[in-house]
């Protein structure tokens, strides 16, 4: 296999810490403006470094986005470097001029953050109205053609409201819903997160809703699932290749901190843009070690001794982090669940084979460290 080429592949940029909403879920507690954001001749730069180190997409992320002043600017001059650009919001602010604002910039996708039926929607999103506002954002991107996708975060206030929730997607014409599962971190409480209980319940929901009527494509989050049979089906049969935060992923705080992964706690945060380049902190031989430098002696819990290691990775840092403390060693791991059970994997042929590569790559690895 040839050597894996670091490079910000996918940025996450937080380009303000502002919120008009204080959801329960919130994985960085969002709400009022960091000290000292990003000036927009900063912001400028760090998008031209960004297009110098590789960067192909970018997606403007928050707190909410849209109440920074400057995120037309912004998006406009990502896409004169040549890099896909999304946004991500909670669609309280949307009005038709901003619909007219999002389409002559061109955004390659929207997303609008939607997390069930109106009274859980707005409890979540602590905000009586919110509801109706993402909705009728939805209305309207549909309406003017714009692509866009809804983002549920699931946990156990909401699981019960999935079909739910997917019905009101189609009725405001949305077709692609990106589900993922919410973590310990942020404003999040431990108790509404998903539990390892209702776990397997939320994968069983998906896989229904992937093998129904295609009327919305599911798109699975990736720190749900990871191999054994239903693990493998989330992916219909293709390998999950794990975290790639610090590697082709980077996460950009509003006031220049760096880290693999926009979802990640601030302990690893690896940089200031304000003290170090860009440049500089990507190319750090020592940063972004808890991948970079991923072995399976770094692994711990069953990860340790997983046979699906080598292209699993322990799956999302984040997830394994808030729930184990630990960066490989994920709970909330199909392919352990079922193993409990009983439940032999059935692997694709494209994942055997990868896998049997990967083992070999380790082994030879594993020899040459023994010389
Ligand atoms: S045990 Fe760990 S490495 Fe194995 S599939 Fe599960 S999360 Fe991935
Ligand atoms: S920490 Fe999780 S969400 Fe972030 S890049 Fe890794 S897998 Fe993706």
């Amino acid at each position: 296999m040839g050597e894996f080429r670091f490079y910000p592949q996918n940025t996450v940029w937080e380009i303000t810490f502002a919120c008009n909403m204080r959801c329960l879920h919130c994985g960085t507690a969002a709400g009022v403006v960091r000290p000292k954001e990003l000036t927009t001749d900063e912001a400028f730069g760090l998008i031209d470094e960004l297009a110098e180190l590789g960067c192909e997409m970018i997606t403007l992320s928050g707190g909410e986005p849209l109440l920074r002043r400057d995120w037309r600017e912004l998006a406009k001059r990502s896409k004169q470097r040549g890099m896909k650009t999304y946004l991500i919001s909670n669609g309280y602010v949307i009005t038709p001029q901003i619909i007219e604002d999002f389409k002559e910039i061109g955004f390659d996708n929207l997303g609008v953050s939607f997390d069930g039926t109106e009274k859980t929607h707005n409890y979540i999103r602590q905000r009586p109205d919110s509801f109706q506002r993402a909705f009728n954002a939805m209305k309207m991107m549909s309406e003017a053609d714009l692509r866009f996708c809804a983002v549920t975060q699931v946990s156990n206030i909401n699981l019960g409201e999935m079909d739910q929730i997917r019905s009101l997607l189609i009725e405001a014409g949305c077709n692609l819903w990106r589900v993922q599962m919410t973590t310990d971190t942020g404003r999040m409480s431990k108790d509404l997160v998903l539990s390892l209980d209702n776990y397997p319940k939320f994968i069983d929901k998906i896989l229904e809703f992937k093998k129904g009527e295609q009327t919305i494509t599911v798109d699975v989050g990736e720190n749900i699932g990871y191999y054994g049979c239903k693990g493998s089906q989330l992916l219909d049969g293709m390998p999950y290749l794990g975290c790639y935060a610090g590697t082709r992923v980077l996460g950009i705080e509003s006031d220049g901190k760096i880290k693999g992964c926009l979802s990640m706690p601030e302990e690893f945060v690896e940089g200031n843009i304000r003290d170090k380049s860009l440049t500089e902190i990507w190319n750090n031989p020592d940063g972004f070690a808890y991948n970079r430098q991923f072995t399976r002696e770094t692994a711990s819990g069953a990860c340790n001794s997983c046979r699906y290691l080598p292209l699993c990775r322990g799956g999302c840092t984040t997830t394994s982090m808030s729930a184990s403390g630990e960066r490989a060693n994920n709970p909330y791991c199909m392919y352990q669940m079922e193993k409990k059970m009983g439940v032999q994997p059935v692997d694709s042929e494209v994942i055997t084979n990868l896998l049997n590569r990967m083992v070999e790559e380790e082994a030879k690895h594993d020899s040459k460290q023994g010389e």
